[in-house]
């Protein structure tokens, strides 16, 4: 049999869309106050849309000026009886809702897709179990408080407000949360805009876990909500996660109070290829940097450091690698890069990408067919970047990469560390000791070496310089909510 009469067979995948249909969600959510969802006090209900689709979801209750003071209220009231529990008795709670979340991963998955756009694989296999394992890690720390700060004594700051934003609608309420209660905080959570379902599911699980009423409260709204959280009387702390810009305002409102604060910003992390890596290993380490969550993740390893010795390799096997992504229908479980999460968020990555244009960088964005409705865009590629360009200092937060060149460990140190930001950093090589070596000369709050977007509850996170202060995750993550007092 000569080899042209064999039959070619396509291989391709069929669609598989994970159902709808056991997700309980209801048609209108108020704002969760003092144990009981409520009409938000000025009765103002805002659709929350499914980005991939443009349709909406459910109508969420916005808060405003009195219901922060509402909310407030309720937490002061409930914050001494709350810190004076024993501290296995905080962490059985904080046990009841990691196990709760467990029970309701899957609908609390599909949620986070309808609401937010990101692929379901990730929602299921990231998102949700790293919410439930927060809430586990802090369950644990509960009744050794002490040990974690290593002091004799410690108190609670006592009433904290939260602003996360719209890129782990869960998880980043999970990490907030679990450490603050277990230290023997109340909370007052305001998620973002676009992406409240999760976060309101999570005031169902807490009614369920029955949390005593007012230790956590739950304010959907937009930015002004968050601001008057922020300038609320009666706040002890502010923990926010976000934009730069937004985390400068809030530091400058909070300047001359005695208000703890944390901010989690932006960033425009470097991944590092050495010519010594495992370069077909480093190639999904590229892509789970750039293009996990559509690159709407504030480490994303969106600044691509390749040694110049392996360019052409490594930019060959990387476009030939994201011509394989998947893009489209968030819900199939095989759909890699899911819809941009908003109109605004969409806008924001075309300027940008456009001024990659403008200013003489080459592009490349993968031939995939978008759905007609809703936001999208393709996996791209920048070669010939230089440093100053915009795509090379500005935080795109979608999923597109731009590639610098270097030739030396110390040129590739000194592009990583030209920025303003300094969140993460990955660093592909073979050689450990040179991984230790480049690791301690970063600026960055998180080095990954030979992996990328590694999330673990037991390891801290944060950031240098513009990507703020304060550590989240670990033992450091509690000391952002505790007083020393001996
Ligand atoms: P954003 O700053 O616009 O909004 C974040 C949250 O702050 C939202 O809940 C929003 O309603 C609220 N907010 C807006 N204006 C406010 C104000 N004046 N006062 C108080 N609250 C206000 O950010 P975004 O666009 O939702 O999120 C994307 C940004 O978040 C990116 O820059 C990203 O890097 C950053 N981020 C950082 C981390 C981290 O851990 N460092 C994690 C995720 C996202």
């Amino acid at each position: 049999m000569s080899i042209e009469t064999r039959t070619s067979i396509v291989w391709d995948y069929a669609p598989a869309p994970e159902s709808a249909d056991h997700v309980r969600l209801r048609d209108r959510y108020g704002v969760f106050i003092d144990g009981e969802f409520m009409d938000p006090a000025e009765g103002r209900y805002v659709p929350t849309i499914n980005p991939a689709t443009e349709e909406p979801i459910a109508e969420v209750g916005w808060a405003s000026a009195s219901d922060v003071g509402r909310a407030v209220e309720a937490a002061r009231v409930a914050q001494a009886r709350w810190a004076g529990l024993p501290g296995l008795e905080r962490g059985k709670y904080l046990f009841r809702i990691a196990r709760l979340i467990q029970e309701r991963a899957r609908e609390l998955a599909v949620a986070e897709t309808l609401d937010g756009g990101k692929p379901l694989r990730e929602s299921r296999d990231v998102d949700i179990p790293l919410a439930a394992a927060h809430f586990f890690h802090y369950a644990g720390w509960a009744d050794k408080l002490e040990y974690g700060v290593n002091a004799r004594e410690v108190a609670p700051l006592g009433v904290v407000g939260q602003i996360v934003p719209w890129n782990f609608p869960l998880l980043m309420a999970a990490w907030k949360l679990a450490p603050a209660l277990a230290c023997g905080n109340t909370a007052i959570l305001k998620p973002a805009e676009t992406t409240p379902l999760t976060a309101l599911m999570l005031g169902e699980i807490i009614q369920e876990a029955e949390l005593p009423p007012g230790v956590v409260s739950i304010l959907p709204g937009d930015g002004s909500a968050g601001a008057t959280l922020v300038r609320a009387p009666g706040i002890d702390k502010i923990a926010f996660t976000g934009s730069t810009a937004v985390g400068r305002d809030i530091q400058a409102a909070l300047a001359g109070r005695q208000v703890g604060l944390t901010l989690e910003l932006g960033g425009k992390s470097a991944n590092i290829i050495f010519e010594d890596a495992a370069l077909d290993q480093a190639i999904e380490g590229i892509v789970n940097g750039i293009f996990f969550n559509q690159g709407h993740v504030c480490c994303a390893g969106s600044r691509l450091l390749i040694q110049e010795s392996v360019q052409e390799e490594v930019i060959g096997k990387l476009w030939a690698r994201m011509g394989r992504l998947r893009v489209g229908d968030p819900l199939d479980k095989n759909t890699d890069v899911g819809a941009i999460n908003s109109a605004e968020q969409l806008e924001r990555i075309e300027t940008l990408v456009a001024a990659g244009e403008d200013e003489g960088a080459s592009r490349r964005s993968i031939a995939c067919e978008l759905p007609e409705r809703g936001y999208w865009f393709a996996p791209t590629l920048f070669t010939e970047v230089s440093p100053a360009h915009r795509i090379a200092v500005e935080e795109i937060f979608g999923p597109v990469v731009s590639v610098l060149t270097f030739r030396t460990q110390a040129e590739a140190i000194e592009k990583t560390n030209n920025s303003r930001y300094g969140l993460a950093a990955g660093i592909w090589t073979d050689k450990g000791s040179k991984a230790f070596e480049v690791a301690r000369a970063l600026q960055a709050g998180v080095v990954w070496q030979n992996t990328y977007n590694h999330f673990d509850p037991t390891a801290a996170f944060g950031g240098y310089k513009e990507s703020g202060f304060g550590r989240e995750g670990g033992p450091a993550g509690l000391r952002p909510y505790l007083r020393v007092v001996r």
